[in-house]
């Protein structure tokens, strides 16, 4: 019996055993696509239903867990809907993450104010050092959090080089890119303000924006860490799917220095080299273009 049969029913069984401490009967499973990693399915129990993703790669057990913390630190701050993580761990092979499942609805009045003013409320959440207690990823690649006191220091070491490291190593970025890199080291305290250490999401595409089921945004898939809480902003212009009236809300509620849309290139370079490193060398002109305009 594979595991798309009677087996996945004790998958979800024992896990949601584990997690719950009761005996759990799983009724029906629906298999959801749309993630780029793992699987992951609506699990319909007589616990209620629950959102479950797995995995059997080696490194997955340790991505559920700081995936899971992640949610936990931006749950705990109370300023959006994040799901609630039921539990996770290792089972039959398999590495898992259970959530709270967010049925979907449609977009109430006002949702794109309340997501700025949310933000912004994330935001207003800071800590002494960029980074955090522990390191995690961005997609499936590694993220270093090591705690640093200089933004732009944790910004250019721990966001752009190991990123342009990883691509000049794969053969995806050309060494004069690489090296152009380095150049804008010294300037980045001249072209980024300097503010405190931001909790962000870290991963802020549409994608990771789901509308529950009273119409407010629920965020998913986080890379958190405290930095520049305009590499958030900047994160939701790459691929766009966000209201003007979203940047309005949170520039209301939380100011941003002037002249922040000339500085969303810069904040980009950083997921565009992850995009190289996911997807190939296609993101590699953009990361050209930013480096020759500044
Ligand atoms: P991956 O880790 O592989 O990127 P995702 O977390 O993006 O997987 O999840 C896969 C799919 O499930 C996506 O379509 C996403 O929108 C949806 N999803 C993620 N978390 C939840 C949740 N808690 N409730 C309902 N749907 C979810």
């Amino acid at each position: 019996m594979d595991f798309w049969g009677d087996e996945q029913f004790a998958f979800f069984e024992s896990i949601l055993f584990l997690a719950l401490g009761q005996t759990v009967d799983v009724l029906e499973t629906q298999f959801l696509s749309g993630g780029d990693i793992n699987m992951a399915a609506r699990v319909f129990s007589s616990e209620g239903v629950f959102f479950v993703k797995w995995n059997q790669t080696p490194e997955s057990n340790t991505m559920f867990e700081v995936e899971a913390r992640g949610l936990n630190l931006l749950r705990k701050t109370d300023a959006l809907f994040i799901p609630q993580v039921i539990g996770y761990g290792q089972q039959l092979d398999k590495a898992y993450l259970i959530l709270e499942f967010i049925e979907s609805g449609q977009l109430r009045k006002n949702y794109w104010e309340s997501l700025g003013q949310s933000l912004a409320l994330l935001h207003s959440h800071t800590q002494p050092k960029f980074g955090l207690a522990f390191d995690n990823y961005i997609g499936s690649l590694p993220q270093s959090n090591t705690p640093t006191a200089n933004g732009f220091d944790f910004f250019f070491d721990q966001r752009l080089l190991p990123q342009a490291g990883m691509a000049l190593y794969k053969g995806l970025l050309p060494k004069e890119v690489y090296d152009a890199l380095h150049r804008l080291r010294e300037r980045l305290p001249d072209l980024l303000p300097s503010e405190r250490p931001a909790l962000l999401h870290g991963d802020l595409w549409s994608g990771n924006v789901l509308v529950t089921e009273d119409g407010q945004p629920a965020l998913i898939d986080p890379a958190v860490y405290y930095g520049f809480r305009e590499a958030d902003l900047a994160f939701t212009k790459l691929f766009g799917g966000f209201d003007q009236r979203f940047y309005d809300a949170y520039d209301e509620a939380f100011p941003l220095e002037d002249g922040f849309d000339d500085r969303v290139p810069i904040y980009n370079l950083y997921p565009l080299l992850v995009h190289t490193n996911l997807f190939g060398s296609g993101y590699v002109s953009g990361v050209e273009r930013i480096l020759k305009q500044f």
